[in-house]
């Protein structure tokens, strides 16, 4: 089989991606750093979001595409030939956080999501996002989802995450559950997490 021609590339003068990327992962033209990419962080990732991260994750829950929304070549976009390609369709133009949040297990967020890309991170990868968009939105009003993730989900990755946003929302009425979870957590990294939480070290 004969390869394509490489591509010529259209950028010109333009850094507007590379000046618009919140984590620096556009380091250079043409170089990109998929461990401080959000679109892979968020999608890809199955770990922790890096600490140093997770504030630069903004309102986003999957994805992130600020590059490809500065880029002048996007600015234009035809709308979609077929409706079922509309970017609302699916999982509709928004989630909302607290249905997201109290997603009970896979059958559930299956019923809910099926179809759509949004299941590729699987349940535990999505809540997690959600807990970080959570923290970084000032959402106080969703702390106690975040409590009861932290004391009872089956992910250590979604309690870790509940704990590091409890600490960044800092809301008086968790504290106690925050001690709590202190004292149940039988994983080490969740613990290190609620531990940073506590004593007010959430990172950025
Ligand atoms: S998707 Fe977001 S984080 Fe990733 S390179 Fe583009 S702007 Fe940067
Ligand atoms: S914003 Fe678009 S045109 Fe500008 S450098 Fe990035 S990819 Fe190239």
């Amino acid at each position: 089989m004969v390869p394509d021609r490489p591509g010529q590339g259209g950028c010109g003068t333009c850094s507007r991606c590379l000046d618009a990327c919140p984590t620096g992962a556009l380091e250079a033209p043409y170089v990109l750093r998929a461990d401080r990419c959000l679109a892979y962080l968020t999608i890809e990732e199955r770990g922790a979001i890096p600490t140093e991260l997770r504030g630069a994750v903004g309102d986003w829950v999957f994805g992130c595409d600020t590059c490809q929304q500065v880029c002048p070549h996007n600015h234009r976009p035809h709308p979609a030939a077929d409706a079922a390609l509309d970017s609302c369709q699916g999982a509709g133009a928004y989630l909302d956080l607290e249905r997201l949040l109290t997603i009970e297990d896979a059958d559930a967020y299956l019923g809910r999501l099926q179809g759509t890309a949004l299941t590729r991170p699987g349940r535990e990868g999505l809540i997690r996002n959600g807990c970080l968009a959570v923290a970084r939105l000032g959402l106080v009003d969703l702390s106690p989802l975040l409590c009861r993730l932290l004391l009872s989900d089956p992910s250590p990755l979604v309690r870790g995450h509940a704990a590091w946003a409890l600490g960044r929302l800092n809301d008086p009425r968790c504290r106690e559950r925050l001690l709590d979870a202190s004292a149940a957590e039988a994983d080490p990294a969740v613990l290190q997490e609620i531990r940073r939480a506590v004593a007010g070290d959430a990172g950025l």
